[in-house]
């Protein structure tokens, strides 16, 4: 039952006072707590026990507590065992509790005693007191396993029983159910034609009994209730089969015996299903690093195969380990993200040719660097302020896009290594700390370079590019043809620049003076400015490759050997501790796999008897109770 295995249980169900507790009382020969209203608050799993000795043994069992208790005391313990599940007032829980009761001559019967129904809350119960107990009730009838002791006070009129409703809801033709019936002393007029007459479908039958009243001892009980059977003018009618406790205890004894036979292979299936799942489970369980020799090991491993998948698929493009995750396919999405890059480098440099701006800036700049001097020297500084001009405008883009990139391979690499460490969760805070302070380290330097590449093109103006000088004078080429149209107002305005499109130039005729040296300079800023381009594009990619070779093939392995091992990370001994939830976990399952195959012992135990006797019903409740 500890582990979720339903076992056939015999369920005392009633309406409230109906006698559900002197019920048990009177089987186990000892003082319940009794009362008016509701004073069963919990369910209370009743196990009887026969032995040798005269001596009565009583323990109470709730909450992984074991309490030793005697008859004087028990109606008190339960009390007391009560309040601390179910809190002082009058509320109800479904947490049980467990009475174990070892007395010479007891019926060897396992009942659970559940709070009775009541439709109308008394004073201080919770307003929603019928729906908590006639869940907990259903929890209880529900199983097929369950055989339901229906107690019926005679003072009543059965079919109005809420107890009956609900076990007619679960069991509708009452194969399961017997109908115990209380007070037969308080009602005797009609009780006979009652259960004789069955209007209720009780299919396993009635029993009346007279439960022990006020201080009565349970031998005296016992005799006053023989007495009345046998003397009462109306109840010594009823059949001698089916009153008394004895009755009870015996036909209660052969019905749980005949349940745990039917039941048997049923519960052998459960025990063997849950036993290999637990196995499984358990197999599947993290590694326990027991020595140091067994840390040394894991951690070559887990570093050893982390490696080898991020070269795999940062440096080399070979992704068989994650065939379907696109987002692992790392040197395909990083050329994608250079791509990016680049397109956005070109397109933020790209200018309107058709806005009548052209050449303006240049000439601005050239009327204000005018000194007294020959006019046909270009001024270098004009040249330097547009070409900084352009490097201010895209100088965000490399350090966002080194951003971008860096935050993708982190999360490449803590998935690689999120899926290496499965196993070993004690070494994953470690190994992650350490990846993640190696990652910060590359990501600076690369902003740090970054920034350097792009002040350089700032200040810096050099190329050794063949393409420079041909391009320039591939474009100067046109400038003759321009100026042209530039000084004849009779020619259309727009005119077609190869390199640039179409060009609105009307607005160039009133300063044409210093269109020629203008457009000189555009034209130099414009094909260096292709160079400078791609040479920023051409330095980040090979940066990038470099700091990843770095980081996969060499200072990853030693961050994360520095992290686990350092002297004052507590070395290889941290990481042979376990996590206190993962060790209890394992504890738990190993507990569990023990105790189900003691179960399955148990169990197979019983079945040979049965199979060897042919007649099992006395060796099984023996066996029961030995289990
Ligand atoms: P529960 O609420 O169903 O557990 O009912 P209890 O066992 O606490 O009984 C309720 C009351 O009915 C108590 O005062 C018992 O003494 C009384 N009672 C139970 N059975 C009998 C019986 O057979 N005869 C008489 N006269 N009273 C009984
Ligand atoms: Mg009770």
């Amino acid at each position: 039952m500890k582990e979720g295995i339903q076992l056939p249980t015999i369920v005392v169900v009633g309406d409230q006072s109906s006698g559900k507790s002197s019920v048990l009382e009177s089987l186990a020969g000892i003082s319940l707590p009794r009362g008016q209203g509701i004073c069963t608050r919990v369910p209370l799993i009743m196990r009887l026990q026969d032995h040798h000795s005269d001596k009565v043994e009583l323990q109470l069992e709730y909450e992984s507590k074991t309490i030793q208790t005697s008859e004087a005391r028990v109606s008190d313990a339960i009390n007391v065992a009560t309040e601390e599940i179910a809190g002082t007032g009058k509320g109800i829980s479904h947490t049980p509790l467990t009475l174990v009761v070892r007395k010479k001559g007891v019926p060897d019967l396992t009942m659970i005693d559940l709070p009775g129904i009541t439709r109308v809350p008394v004073h201080g119960q919770p307003e929603d007191i019928y729906e908590q107990i006639s869940n907990i009730i259903k929890d209880y009838i529900s199983p097929k396993e369950s055989i339901i002791l229906n107690v019926l006070s005679a003072t009543v009129d059965f079919p109005t029983c809420e107890s009956i409703r609900m076990s007619q809801l679960v069991d509708k033709t009452g194969e399961r159910t017997l109908a115990v019936v209380t007070k037969s002393d308080r009602a005797p007029e009609g009780l006979l034609e009652k259960v004789t007459t069955d209007a209720i479908n009780i299919g396993l039958g009635y029993v009346c009994v007279r439960n022990r009243i006020g201080d009565e001892s349970y031998e005296e009980a016992r005799t006053k209730e023989a007495e009345l059977f046998e003397s009462h003018p109306l109840l010594s009618k009823i059949d001698k089969s089916i009153v008394g406790i004895p009755v009870l205890a015996q036909k209660l004894v052969e019905i749980q015996a005949a349940s745990i036979a039917r039941c048997l292979p049923e519960i052998v299936k459960k025990i063997n299903d849950k036993l290999n799942q637990n196995v499984d489970e358990l197999s599947q369980m993290p590694q326990n690093l027991a020595s140091a020799g067994d840390a040394m090991k894991a951690l070559f491993h887990i570093t050893g195969a982390a490696k080898d998948s991020l070269k795999k698929i940062l440096l080399q493009g070979e992704f068989e380990e994650y065939p379907e995750d696109k987002k692992m396919h790392c040197t395909a999405r990083m050329a994608d993200m250079l791509h990016d890059f680049s397109n956005q480098l070109y397109s933020k440099s790209a200018e309107d040719t058709l806005s009548g701006n052209f050449l303006i800036d240049e000439i601005k700049l050239l009327e204000e660097s005018e000194g007294i001097g020959l006019p046909n020297f270009i001024p270098r500084t004009v040249f330097l302020v547009l070409l900084q001009r352009k490097v201010d405008q895209i100088a965000v883009l490399p350090l966002v896009f080194m951003t971008k990139m860096w935050s993708y391979i982190e999360d490449v690499v803590g998935d690689v290594l999120t899926r290496h460490l499965a196993a070993y969760p004690q070494l994953k805070s470690a190994t992650i700390r350490a990846t993640q302070n190696l990652l910060a380290q590359s990501k600076k330097q690369s902003e740090n370079h970054v920034r350097e590449l792009v002040q350089m093109e700032m200040i810096a103006d050099y190329t050794s590019n063949p393409e420079y000088m041909k391009n320039w004078a591939s474009l100067m080429a046109q400038r003759d043809r321009l100026m042209e149209v530039i000084r004849n107002a009779s020619q259309p305005s727009l005119f077609n620049l190869n390199g640039f499109g179409q060009v609105q130039v009307g607005h160039l005729r009133q300063k044409s003076s210093m269109v020629e040296q203008a457009f000189d300079i555009k034209m130099r800023v414009t094909v260096y400015w292709k160079i400078v381009v791609m040479r920023l594009v051409d330095s980040l990619a090979m940066h990038l490759l470099f700091s990843l070779q770095k980081l996969v093939n060499h200072d990853m392995l030693h961050g994360i050997v520095d992290e686990l091992m350092g002297p004052q990370r507590g070395g290889i001994e941290r990481m042979l501790e376990e996590s206190p939830s993962l060790a209890g976990k394992r504890e738990r399952m190993n507990r569990s796999i023990k105790l189900l195959k003691q179960s399955k012992d148990v169990v197979a135990n019983i079945m040979d008897r049965i199979s060897a006797d042919g007649q099992f019903d006395n060796i099984l409740f023996q066996d029961q109770s030995e289990a």
